[in-house]
């Protein structure tokens, strides 16, 4: 986590684009506190548009020379800054000011030659940030969640409710049990979540036809289940992918069956407003085999038998790097399509090691299905080997997803695992936590609502 994020509040932390907003910053610990009786210096610098003219005196010192310096000073230790935030962008805040000494510590007064240094740290520039969004975006919540996870009810290690409740403490806003075989086995947990919480748990599967089959397709959000037509009416799929023979061109270099019951698969799934991802095509089978050739995976994304490709998935970086290279090159052939990260994890409690992807979804009254529809999704891979977080997607939402990523899903993430254990009893039968575990999540509702402008007036 910056460091930063634990010297100071900046509230909110996420404006509207191309109009004035006032934003209020809060000094936190000792690294530099604000004072009524100080003046501070402020630049707001925009790290992307800058308005200077390029010349001479643009020099990495000269830049300087035209930005604007204000003196301000706080008001109940709280220095509040309005400005006209232009563009979509990042905005960085810097803060110094060369007035503190009345408010020097006396420990250090009393040995100014040993601590001179320390004494002359609120002169150099202290950074925070914000970021200016234009309207459709701003108007969205940033969720963090997994689309494709596996439980106990089928070939995973844990409850559904476990499971679910890992994925809270892990930091997720919202997990999407997608069983085999199997259509909202997330129920069983959602019967257990009966306390106040933002946390969602959509309804999902993951379709194969018929037992031991060999598709695997992730269906989310659909008002009926696809597996269950392929358990108990077997004979109309076989009837109805019959007559797509003659309805649809089978792109060559592909197995007919495979495709024809891939066509009937997504029609089913739209049937029922389901959101249809194509997953782990580079999930190596024993070691020995991709799971689907790659002339199968262009002509899905090509064709458009999904609505958003895995591009990261819960397998290796190695993995992830032939999906994204998969993904780059459907793309050079035209292809459009979201792009999301899950983990298809079946278990969580492997040392945490499963949570090595996951969605920012932006959506609008929480509709997840519809904002990945709309393309506004982020995947995001996390190996756990590596401290790095890679963000995959739209050029213009990974930017935003980046200042997140270092902003507000730290805070976000550590508020989340404050819930983690409680959540745990509470599931296991202890009701008396109840009033405790919906305190904490409410903080985390509080949180978000300070950091993206949306507390009650
Ligand atoms: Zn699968
Ligand atoms: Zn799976």
């Amino acid at each position: 986590m910056k460091s930063e994020l634990k010297r100071f509040s900046v509230t909110p932390s996420v404006v509207p684009a191309d109009c004035e907003s006032k934003i209020s910053i809060r000094a936190l610990d000792g690294w530099m506190l604000f004072y009524d009786d100080v003046t501070y210096e402020v630049q707001i610098i925009p790290a992307d548009k800058n308005e200077l003219p390029m010349d001479e005196a643009l020099s990495l010192k000269g830049m300087e020379q035209f930005r604007e310096t204000r003196k301000v000073q706080p008001k109940n230790g709280v220095i509040e800054l309005t400005h006209f935030f232009k563009g979509e962008q990042q905005w960085n805040i810097r803060i110094r000011t060369f007035e503190h000494d009345k408010h020097e510590l006396t420990t250090h007064q009393m040995n100014p030659k040993s601590f001179g240094w320390v004494m002359e740290r609120p002169e150099q520039w202290s950074i925070v940030s914000v970021y200016s969004l234009k309207e459709d975006l701003y108007n969205r919540r940033a969720l963090r969640g997994d689309l494709h996870i596996h439980t106990n009810m089928t070939d995973g290690d844990e409850s559904p409710a476990l499971t679910a409740a890992t994925y809270r403490q892990m930091g997720y806003d919202f997990a999407v049990i997608t069983d085999h075989y199997f259509y909202d086995i997330g129920q069983y947990a959602r019967e257990k979540f009966d306390f106040k919480t933002d946390f969602l748990l959509p309804v999902g599967e993951e379709i194969h036809n018929g037992f031991g089959g060999h598709l695997h397709i992730v269906n989310i959000g659909s008002s009926q289940s696809v597996n269950e037509v392929f358990r108990e009416n077997p004979e109309r799929i076989k009837k109805e992918v019959e007559a797509l023979k003659e309805a649809v061109d089978v792109p060559e270099n592909v197995d007919e069956q495979e495709y024809l019951y891939r066509v009937w698969v997504y029609l089913e799934a739209k049937r029922y407003g389901g959101l249809v991802i194509f997953p782990h095509p580079y999930w190596n089978i024993e070691k020995v085999r991709w799971h689907v050739g790659h002339e199968m995976s262009m002509a899905i994304l090509k064709d458009g038998l999904c609505d958003a490709f895995e591009i990261m998935g819960g397998g290796n970086a190695e993995e992830n790097n032939l999906q994204t290279a998969l993904y780059y090159e459907a793309q050079r052939q035209g292809v459009n399509l979201p792009v999301v990260g899950s983990t298809d994890s079946h278990t969580v409690l492997w040392d945490g090691n499963e949570f090595k992807a996951s969605t920012y979804v932006f959506t609008e009254n929480s509709n997840i299905k519809k904002a990945v529809l709309e393309g506004y999704s982020v995947a995001v891979e996390h190996q756990p080997d590596e401290k790095n977080i890679r963000l995959y997607g739209p050029y213009r939402l990974v930017r935003y997803a980046r200042f997140l990523t270092d902003y507000y899903f730290p805070l976000h993430n550590e508020l989340c695992a404050s819930v983690g254990p409680v959540l745990r009893d509470y599931i296991q039968g202890d009701k008396s936590v109840k009033p405790l575990l919906e305190a904490l999540e409410q903080r985390i509702t509080d949180f978000e609502n300070r950091f993206f402008g949306r507390e009650k007036e």
